[in-house]
């Protein structure tokens, strides 16, 4: 291991991170050429940056995976409440009781129209009698 081995090193190990000007690169490969440990040095930071890689790659798989996942559990959620809730209304509607309320409510609503309508019937005459008074 010769005196500039550190320095050397310091490159190598930038050498994966961030591009070195051409001089450089040579200088580190002709040093490696003649120097074994640092070669294993190299070695050793290919393989590191190659872990590093393959485990973010398969980091973001597992990312994408899940961020299906999650958005087809969502959707399979959004469906099923959806089929819930028309059951709902169908077994709802398809009951008796909601047939009887139903015939009930129209019974009240044209009883309530029926007096509303006599009632104005009423108030028309008594207005036509008041009228005919005062014409008299
Ligand atoms: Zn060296």
């Amino acid at each position: 291991m010769s005196e500039n081995c550190d320095s050397f090193r310091e490159k190598i190990a930038g050498f994966f991170g961030t591009d070195l000007e051409k001089g450089q690169e040579k200088q580190i490969q002709e040093h490696i050429k003649g120097c074994p440990d640092c070669a294993a040095f190299e070695t050793a930071m290919k393989n590191e940056d190659e872990q590093l890689s393959s485990f973010f790659s398969g980091l973001q798989a597992g990312f994408a995976r899940q961020e299906d996942e999650v958005v087809s559990a969502i959707l399979c959620i959004e469906t099923s409440r959806k089929d819930h809730v028309i059951a709902k209304i169908n077994s709802f509607v398809d009951h008796p009781a909601f047939k009887l309320t139903a015939a009930a409510a129209v019974i009240i609503f044209v009883a309530f129209y029926s007096v509303q309508t006599l009632n104005w019937l009423y108030d028309l005459k008594h207005f036509m009698d008041v009228c005919s008074v005062t014409i008299k």
